[in-house]
């Protein structure tokens, strides 16, 4: 892992190196910073991490937070899982 010429607005370049990435930017509306990752379960260990904009992403938990693709699987899952009738 090296450094990166990074573009500042107002012309110039910031050189940013090693784990200092330049904040990624959200997946949906790329205009702005990803501020949150997708918290939603793909697997074992794993999350869907896509980055998300405060606009874009919903807060189900605190500091859970969903992607717009998975807010409609959460709708779902939701729905699924209503409080079945006792028999
Ligand atoms: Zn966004
Ligand atoms: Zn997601």
């Amino acid at each position: 892992m090296g450094c990166n010429h990074v573009k500042v607005p107002g012309g110039g370049f910031a050189i940013v190196c090693g784990r200092g990435r330049p904040t990624p930017r959200c997946r949906w509306c790329v205009s702005r910073p990803g501020k949150f990752q997708c918290d939603w379960k793909i697997g074992p260990g794993k999350t869907c991490d896509k980055h998300i904009c405060p606009e874009h992403a919903q807060e189900v938990a605190p500091n859970k937070h969903l992607c717009p693709e998975h807010q409609k699987a959460y709708a779902a899952w939701l729905t699924d899982r209503q409080p079945k009738e006792a028999p």
